[in-house]
């Protein structure tokens, strides 16, 4: 236990020192049965990693591990939070404004402030919290399949136990009114399948790895096997497993005509377990795009697999966090646009004058 856990109040530490050293950012991945807290370098790579199970579902116990998750990792370097120029945790559910809105994993968290309480206790440095498919994306974006193929229009689709999407559209996160943009939710079937989200008929609904292996069973298949075997089946023949995947394929490919005609990306990229399938699922969903799509007009997008893989959610937790610092443009995810004006943003900009002189930043820094 730290007797001083909060080593350095002082929101405006001195600019000689901050420019001197490279900056590191804190990325937090909490998910639902553990958390991970990770030093991130200025370049997106990972210095020091730690990973606990959670302690307890609480609020209290979660930000409680998350503070002493934080210490242990900067301790471990010998560092302390006047190296960290910023805080990013990627978390489940509906995240806004530096709050969970409602989780799956976490029921009784209803509109908690967890950037707020982090920052209290994490140095009081600038906290930002965005949702995993986001951070996801931010990842892909800094030092992922994006970033490779100099990306600035991305939708990363995550297909896992549900259908995930997050977009960056001219080098920005898109978040919406309410960080509430679902691709996976958009209806590909009107009046189909029931969803978990209350809709018929969403894209999720048979092309995330629970639908799959329950359509599977609807059609008549062997009840309560996994989407990765229906796949293996698939591959060998087995009729209703070949249309259960064929159905899935069809569903995401609409789901990519449909995001294509209102946010028109370069690119999407594929992550999550059921992208582990690797390039000839991503060839199917390509071909049907092309079968689906319109003619007036060409479409270039490219189908692409994320390439950060199970750090995705640290190092894009950190990239957001990194990005929303950098630019001083993007803040619908930070806790206090007041305290970040006023305090932390104008010390980094002194400290920094080459990066308050590029007037256009790359989400790049290679
Ligand atoms: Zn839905």
């Amino acid at each position: 236990p730290n007797p001083n856990p909060n080593p350095n109040p002082n929101p405006n530490p001195n600019p000689g020192a901050m420019a001197a050293a490279p900056p590191l950012y804190l990325g937090v991945d909490l998910g639902g049965t553990n958390c991970r807290a990770a030093l991130v370098r200025d370049t997106g790579v990972i210095m020091h990693v730690l990973r606990e199970g959670l302690d307890g579902r609480e609020f209290g116990v979660v930000v409680a591990q998350i503070h002493r998750l934080a210490e242990l990792v900067l301790a471990e370097k010998g560092l302390g939070w006047g190296h960290i120029r910023a805080i990013g945790i990627g978390g489940p559910g509906l995240c806004r404004n530096g709050t969970i809105v409602g989780a799956a994993n976490f029921p009784s968290w209803h509109d908690v402030p967890l950037a707020s309480a982090v920052r209290g206790r994490c140095g009081n440095r600038p906290t930002y919290l965005v949702n995993d498919a986001d951070a996801a994306v931010e990842a892909e974006a800094w030092v992922g399949a994006a970033a490779t193929h100099k990306l600035q229009h991305v939708v990363l689709i995550s297909l896992g136990t549900g259908v995930g999407t997050g977009a960056i559209a001219g080098g920005r996160l898109l978040q919406g009114s309410r960080a509430c943009i679902e691709g996976g939710h958009v209806l590909c079937e009107p009046g189909g399948r029931r969803c978990p989200c209350g809709q018929r008929g969403c894209a999720e609904a048979y092309s995330s790895a629970r639908a799959i292996k329950e359509r599977y069973g609807e059609k008549g298949g062997e009840v309560g096997v996994d989407a990765r075997e229906i796949f293996r089946r698939a591959k060998e023949g087995e009729a209703l497993a070949a249309e259960t995947v064929q159905e899935a394929i069809e569903m995401i490919a609409r789901m990519c005509i449909n995001i294509s005609r209102v946010l028109d990306p370069e690119a999407f990229v594929f992550s999550g377990g059921i992208s582990g399938l690797g390039e000839p699922f991503l060839e199917r969903i390509r071909a049907r795009f092309q079968e689906l799509r319109w003619t007036v007009l060409p479409d270039e997008q490219q189908f692409l697999l994320a390439s950060v893989g199970a750090d995705s959610g640290i190092i894009g937790a950190a990239g957001a966090a990194r990005r929303a610092i950098a630019e001083r443009r993007y803040l619908p995810c930070e806790v206090s646009d007041a305290a970040l004006q006023t305090e932390d943003v104008s010390a980094e900009a002194d400290a920094n004058p080459d990066s308050k002189a590029d007037p256009n930043p790359s989400p790049d820094p290679n």
